[in-house]
Formats: C-alpha cells, sequence, structure tokens
C-alpha cells in the first residue's frame, strides 16, 4: 500500500504538500487559486522548475483521476500559463508526473512537474 493510500479529500496530516497548502511549510509561490497551487520546486533540475499541486490531498494521478478527474485538467490548463508567463512557450518545456516507486515518486500528494528554460534530453534515467 503506498503512503496516503485511500485518504483522497482535503488536507491529510503529516502530508509535505498539504502543508505547504495550508501554510505550515514555507514554499515560494508562483500561482494560487481556488483548487491549484504552484511553488518553485526546493531542488530544482532547470532553470525553471515550478510543482503544480491540488489543495485536496489523492496520493497520485491515479486516486485524482478516480476522485476529481476535473483537477486533472484544470492542472495542464494552469501549467499551461504558467509556461507562458515563465517564457517557456516558444522554446519549450516539459510537464512530467512521476506515479510510484518505480515511477520516482517520492512526496505523495499528487504533484506535476513544470521543467524549463534548457535543452532537455529524452529518455529520462
Ligand atoms: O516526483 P517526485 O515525488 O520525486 O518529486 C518531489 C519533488 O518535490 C522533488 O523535485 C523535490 O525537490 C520537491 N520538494 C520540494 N519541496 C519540499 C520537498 C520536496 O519542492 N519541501
Amino acid at each position: 500500500m503506498w503512503p496516503s493510500e485511500g485518504q483522497g479529500g482535503s488536507c491529510v496530516a503529516d502530508c509535505l504538500f498539504c502543508g505547504i497548502v495550508k501554510g505550515e511549510i514555507p514554499s515560494e509561490k508562483v500561482y494560487e487559486d481556488d483548487r491549484v497551487l504552484a511553488f518553485k520546486d526546493i531542488n530544482p533540475v532547470a532553470p525553471v522548475h515550478v510543482l503544480l499541486i491540488p489543495k485536496e490531498h489523492h496520493s497520485d494521478v491515479m486516486e485524482a483521476a478516480d476522485r476529481d478527474p476535473a483537477v486533472l485538467g484544470h492542472l495542464f490548463t494552469v501549467a499551461s500559463k504558467l509556461a507562458k508567463e515563465l517564457g517557456l512557450s516558444e522554446k519549450g518545456f516539459r510537464v512530467v508526473n512521476n506515479c510510484g516507486k518505480d515511477g520516482g515518486q517520492t512526496v505523495f500528494h499528487l504533484h506535476f512537474h513544470l521543467i524549463g528554460g534548457r535543452q532537455l534530453t529524452w529518455p529520462p534515467g
């Protein structure tokens, strides 16, 4: 069982990103609305590295797809808006979701990485 499985919904105790949503853990916010928060990744892998999260806790993309599929579309809409605002739309960028252990997920509150500002390589490791 993955951490936080079966606990979808609003804030979950001991969840790092729920702590950021609640303002208990500091973050450098770049966007916020009633459903989504975006903030700079604490360990950026590119000149632009922003994390987009739903304010409601879903442990991963599969749980969000089951419980609130509309928020996934909204997250991509916000990612596109931020990509434009952060100057990435001309040269390009990447939106990444790591899901589960083999996918490289380390924080079990759904998040999309918006990465850009340099030439990105493929395939990922
Ligand atoms: O996809 P994954 O779960 O590995 O990504 C988690 C991301 O959360 C990492 O890029 C990490 O740098 C970021 N992070 C953060 N602020 C924290 C803890 C982790 O931006 N306080």
